[in-house]
């Protein structure tokens, strides 16, 4: 029996601890994960680790004696699989029950699985752990090419990072062009241009029949025409399952997520929901419900979950941000550009460093930046204050943004 309960250790969970105990909370805290490890950072996962630029305890969330020193419990290799919102009490594979005052569910997501033939074959990679990039680091040396399928960040990001360790990859991505779901146009041309500048052979509207294999090994990718890519390693990158069954099988309203409300209360009693696996209203989407997936509201969601456990409750208005990192390129991105109805170009993408700033009905929504800090740090008041201004104004990279809040 715990006061608090939260299931999953990944960034929103860990910070929801973190949060409760800078704010004085008291009370019994366990920290519930199914991986073996301590909480660590997941964006490295496609980054520095994946380039061994940094080891694993380098990307640990806090060393190994803060749990302890904070009177958290964290109990690794743990699943929970059942719910009971009546009794308080959550049940994992093992066949244990821990009884809670307040749960907080933050889970996550799982890698969603291409669902043609050969998905599950040995060399079919997913980058969403430490255990999956490790696997993935091991088959290196005795990989000749890599098929990355997805042209999302991690799938490029991935690409990015094998290219620099000298494997060709050939990346496909189904819409045509990437970075479709997230990003302008001119973003999306930028990093095709980009990663075909390093070697990267990208195949947009391009559709995958099935994983090819010789002894139950990946050896490609087939195409719907018929092309076979080969490439013994194959990373697929196409987004996540938010982790929710056992919440919603315990009666939480949602579908894509758990449900929760500006507080992150979940319809349960007691029970509240953070991170990629929270299905929200936010206001820099015009109210729309989402989840978002990022460090930043995984972060600021348990603040908002530790706030109104400390009594000081506060809704969720946190600007969305995310950076990606890819060769010597520096994406930022503030607010969310979804659903604008233009994007102004303020700078030259030929010379690497420049912003794509997005307007809705007028306003300024999100803003792109690549190797452009000070648009980012200026543009935030932009994006906070919703502010008008004349794209011909924001096209003129002469004059700093923070001239136009
Ligand atoms: P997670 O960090 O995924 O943590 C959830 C944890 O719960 C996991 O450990 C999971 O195994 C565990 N779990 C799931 N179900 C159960 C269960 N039933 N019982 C017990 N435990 C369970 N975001 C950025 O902002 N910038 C980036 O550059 C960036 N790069 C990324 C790169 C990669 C490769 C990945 C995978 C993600 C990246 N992200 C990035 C996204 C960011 O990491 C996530 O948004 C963030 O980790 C979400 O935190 P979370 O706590 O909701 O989920």
């Amino acid at each position: 029996q715990f006061d608090i309960v939260i299931v999953g250790a990944g960034h929103a969970g860990a910070q929801a601890a973190i949060a409760l105990r800078q704010r004085k909370f008291a009370g019994t805290i366990a920290l519930i994960g199914d991986e073996p490890d301590l909480p660590y950072e997941r964006p490295p996962l496609s980054k520095e680790y994946l380039a061994r630029d940094k080891p694993f305890e380098r990307i640990l969330l806090r060393p190994a004696a803060f749990w302890a020193d904070k009177q958290i419990t964290v109990l690794t290799d743990t699943r929970i699989v059942a719910v009971d919102a009546e009794a308080h009490r959550v049940t994992s594979a093992g066949g244990e029950a821990i009884g809670y005052g307040t749960l907080i569910w933050a889970t996550g997501g799982a890698p969603r699985r291409l669902s043609c033939a050969g998905h599950d074959l040995a060399g079919v990679h997913a980058v969403r752990t430490r255990a999956d990039v490790d696997r993935l680091m091991a088959e290196l040396p005795t990989t000749q090419r890599v098929v990355v399928i997805g042209g999302g960040y991690i799938g490029l990001e991935a690409a990015a990072v094998l290219t620099k360790l000298g494997k060709p990859v050939t990346l496909v991505e189904a819409l045509p062009r990437v970075l479709a779901r997230v990003a302008g146009e001119p973003l999306s041309r930028f990093y095709e241009a980009e990663h075909r500048a390093h070697g990267v052979d990208i195949r947009l509207a391009t559709q995958v029949d099935c994983i090819v294999e010789a002894e139950g090994r990946a050896t490609g990718v087939r195409l719907a025409d018929g092309t076979v890519l080969p490439g013994e390693m194959v990373i697929v990158g196409i987004g996540i399952v938010p982790a929710v069954e056992p919440l919603l099988a315990a009666g939480a309203a949602g579908g894509n997520g758990v449900a929760v409300d500006a507080t992150c209360r979940t319809s349960l009693p007691d029970v509240f929901a953070i991170g990629d696996c929270a299905l929200h209203a936010n206001a820099f989407a015009d109210g729309a419900a989402i989840r978002l997936e990022s460090v930043q509201n995984a972060n600021d969601q348990a603040t908002v979950v530790a706030k109104a456990l400390t009594g000081a409750a506060e809704d969720y208005a946190a600007v969305p941000w995310f950076w990606s990192n890819q060769y010597d390129l520096k994406l930022q991105t503030v607010g969310l550009s979804t659903g604008h109805d233009a994007a102004v170009l303020r700078g030259d993408p030929a010379t690497r460093s420049f912003s794509l700033v997005y307007l809705r009905d007028g306003r300024v929504i999100a803003l792109d930046c690549v190797n452009a800090v000070k648009d980012y740090v200026q543009g935030r008041a932009l994006v906070v204050g919703g502010a008008r201004v004349a794209p011909d104004r924001l096209a003129d990279a002469a004059v700093p943004l923070k001239e136009m809040a």
